[in-house]
């Protein structure tokens, strides 16, 4: 299992670090967070160490959504959750703390006062979305 010695993740994915495991298969392990938004709050990881989204191979990718899916259908029942948010800080400039890449689960509560992914950031965007269709196809060649 690829790992990074100073990556406090890994460390949780290798055992060497405590967390409150919920969840773990041979590749992917889910813990809740340490600093939770709400209650259930959780952090789904690979075990391997793959710092951006995008590093991740896709059978990795797959597992790690699987998990991701079932755990936040549990969390939801137990807990009396009516939705949650799922993602992912991908990179230092989206908030990315911990350089391992891993999805959170934030159940959603009535009354929790919380808002949507809406309300991440709202720059002053391009008017023209035929261009950002343009720029972002030629990347995908
Ligand atoms: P990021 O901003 O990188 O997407 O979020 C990292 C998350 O990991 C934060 O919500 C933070 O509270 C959580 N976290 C950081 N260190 C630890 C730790 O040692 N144990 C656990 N369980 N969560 C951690
Ligand atoms: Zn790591």
């Amino acid at each position: 299992m690829p790992t990074t010695s100073n990556c406090i993740f890994c460390k949780i994915g290798s055992g060497e670090q405590k967390a409150k495991i919920l969840h773990e298969t041979d590749e992917v392990i889910a813990f809740l967070d340490i600093n939770p938004l709400t209650n259930g709050h959780t952090v789904v990881i690979p075990k391997s160490h793959y710092e951006r989204f995008s590093d991740l191979p896709s059978q990795k990718l797959a597992e790690l959504f699987q998990v991701t899916q079932n755990l936040n259908g549990s969390i939801q029942g137990a807990l009396g959750a009516q939705g949650s948010n799922i993602g992912l800080n991908d990179g230092k400039q989206a908030g990315q703390v911990i350089p391992h890449t891993h999805v959170h689960i934030i159940p959603r509560y009535k009354g929790d006062s919380g808002g949507s992914l809406h309300s991440v950031v709202n720059m002053e965007t391009e008017e023209n979305l035929d261009l950002i269709v343009q720029k972002i196809k030629t990347q995908l060649g």
